[in-house]
């Protein structure tokens, strides 16, 4: 038995096992710290330039170090860093504050950095608060060098530490970069989200991090042993030794099983950067069914990449597909993908809002400039398939080949060498794409369901909202009925229709995905292995059986008992930064401002409402604050 089991969300994958380092207060930004100094103010000030100094050196060390290992976006955002560290007017701000109040260089760079970050909070604009992230954790890198004698570094921490799991307040990418080079195997965090740049390094490099709802649960675990299980979400405190090989040898599929031939279904890969395409095992793989290129434009700061910057990131993954298929899809930005130098205003419903091609109805060069990058990056003997996402109707997939139009007519007057020969298709994501399916399809030549989306817009259900998440139902009768149909409708046009959904990578759903008639399946670089291996076991026939049955069910529970098993933890509750699950009633609410909370063994609980809050205090023999 394990001795505690905490949920966490997943920011990296990976699972690996390691000796637990617990720092509260690193990475912490003590604005509070007021010290003064007992130097003169001029000394201060030249101690405050020195570590600036000495920290561009190191700086610029990581990005030549990450260039060398063709990191060229991570190499970019350490360089990002080293201009807002050269900024002249935050260096003015510190040596005025530390000559006019004597502040210690390291506090007065934390009361800048303060002073700052409330500007940027309260201009509520998504640039800034990326800004934000990079300006704190530059403050916290200068504010530790400052202080070198009084606080311990991160090396010194980890110096005995056996295989260190390092648990920490927040993945900044400073902390990222340490930890890599101090061999630290995972990193556990309660502030970050999978989009910020501490996340994207930490993929890069294979380190998985997770988050937790708040460090204050491991204050006693300090130097236990722990598995971090960046798979399924959670983190073992003092695993026993059957759970810990069960979990590790659950992502070491031996090569044998996963290489048998399943004749019936076609697997392609979708991807988000082409690095992780580097060292892949093609074998038994089609191509890329789905390359996500958003990646790119989120990962970049200040304006859309040019056009020869996408070349340089699409012809490397050309290079690596060789004469493979490549399905490239356009940028999907907007909705749970912003990006911080389009300065569009405040959306109620962003999902509803500016996506994918209702961009390019303001900004048409944006669709432009991708598809002239791509086709030229597709020069010579590749073969391309672009597809658009989130095409409604008819309408919009003529707007779009205007568009593409454009982009081929400038190739030409230009006499630029590019791919002419290329497939064209749509990502089926709304119903009104599933309605006008039929219509859509003389138009493509191929087409993809995307059902993370359709099935958020069939029912109404946000994807991404916790307090909804046991509706969001990717298996409910309804969405089987509309794949059913869409296959029936792609077989009769002759056309292909690949499903690029997060469903296609769940093993327990995959009978009946074959049954629906589903021939080819999208699934990510490390649901190769196990969608492979779960594939070579289906027999067509049980297939068609499982989905005759499943396809008249009235309900999902009907679907669910068919199939034998609950909903994935996929559907499981996502906490975000700032929210807390009712332990009562598991709905996901805020902390801050929060009035209906308590304390047990140290830990904070936070409530829906009063009601919760008692059955808690009843139940645990606290007595409740009076008024
Ligand atoms: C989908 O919606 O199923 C899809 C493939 O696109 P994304 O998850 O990138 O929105
Ligand atoms: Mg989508």
């Amino acid at each position: 038995m394990c001795e505690l089991i905490i949920p966490c969300e997943v920011l990296s994958p990976g699972v690996t096992e390691g000796q637990l380092s617990v720092l509260h207060g690193w990475s912490e930004h003590s604005h509070s710290d007021v010290q003064h100094s007992f130097a003169d103010p001029e000394t201060e000030v030249q101690r405050f330039h020195q570590q600036v100094a000495s920290l561009a050196e190191n700086l610029q060390g990581i990005v030549s170090r990450l260039e060398g290992e063709s990191l060229q976006a991570e190499a970019d955002i350490v360089r990002a860093h080293l201009m807002m560290l050269g900024d002249r007017k935050f260096h003015g701000r510190i040596e005025e504050m530390v000559r006019r109040t004597g502040l210690a260089a390291h506090s007065a760079v934390g009361r800048v950095a303060e002073e700052m970050l409330q500007i940027f909070a309260s201009m509520k604009d998504p640039v800034l608060a990326e800004r934000a992230a990079d300006l704190k954790d530059l403050a916290m890198q200068l504010q530790d060098r400052l202080r070198h004698s009084e606080s311990k570094d991160l090396a010194e921490v980890l110096a005995h530490a056996n295989q260190p799991i390092l648990a920490i307040r927040e993945l900044l990418p400073s902390i990222v970069l340490q930890a890599r080079q101090l061999g630290v195997r995972a990193l556990v965090v309660e502030r970050g989200t999978g989009f910020s740049h501490g996340a994207i390094l930490a993929r890069a490099f294979g380190l998985p991090a997770v988050r937790i709802a708040g460090l204050e649960v491991l204050e006693t675990t300090e130097g236990a042993r722990v598995l971090v299980d960046g798979q399924r979400g959670e983190l073992l405190i003092e695993p026993d030794e059957q759970e810990r090989r069960d979990r590790i040898e659950a992502v070491r599929v031996p090569a044998e099983v996963i290489r048998c031939h399943h004749a019936a279904v076609r697997l392609w890969v979708s991807i988000v950067d082409p690095r992780e395409l580097e060292a892949f095992d093609w074998r038994e793989i089609q191509g890329v069914g789905l390359y996500r290129t958003e990646t790119i434009f989120m990962e970049h700061r200040e304006d859309f990449p040019s056009e020869d910057e996408q070349i340089r990131v699409y012809r490397r993954l050309f290079e690596l597909c060789g004469d493979r298929p490549v399905t490239v899809r356009t940028a999907d930005l907007g909705g749970d993908k912003p990006v911080s130098y389009l300065s569009a205003s405040h959306e109620d419903n962003p999902y509803l809002g500016l996506r994918a091609h209702r961009v390019c109805r303001y900004l048409p060069e944006l669709l432009i400039t991708q598809v002239r990058a791509i086709l030229r990056a597709a020069r010579g003997n590749h073969r391309l398939r672009i597809l658009y996402p989130m095409v409604e109707s008819l309408d919009q997939w003529h707007f779009i080949q205007t568009l593409v139009r454009e982009a081929i007519d400038s190739l030409h007057a230009e006499r630029l060498v590019f791919q002419e020969r290329f497939e064209q298709g749509v990502l089926v994501e709304t119903p009104s794409a599933v309605w006008d399916f039929r219509r859509l399809l003389k138009h493509v030549d191929f087409a993809g369901i995307g059902t993370n989306d359709l099935v958020q817009y069939l029912f109404a259900v946000e994807r991404n909202n916790a307090n909804v998440a046991d509706l969001y139902q990717p298996e409910h009768p309804i969405v089987l009925r509309v794949m059913r149909s869409l296959v029936r409708q792609a077989r009769q046009a002759g056309k292909d229709l690949s499903l690029c959904g997060e469903v296609a990578r769940n093993t327990r759903l995959l009978p009946l995905l074959v049954g629906l008639g589903l021939r080819d399946l999208t699934v990510g670089v490390r649901s190769v292995p196990a969608v492979s291996e779960r594939l070579c076991t289906l027999q067509i026939a049980d297939c068609r059986q499982i989905a005759r049955v499943c396809l008249r069910a009235d309900s999902v529970e009907e679907v669910r008992s068919c199939l034998g098993g609950m909903p994935d933890r996929d559907d499981s509750q996502k906490v975000s930064k700032g929210q807390a699950i009712d332990p009562v009633c598991s709905m996901t609410v805020r902390r801050m401002g929060n009035p209906y909370s308590l304390v047990l063994e140290g830990v904070t609980y936070y409530f829906c409402s009063a009601r919760c809050q008692t059955r808690f205090a009843e139940s645990n023999g606290l007595s409740l604050p009076s008024g």
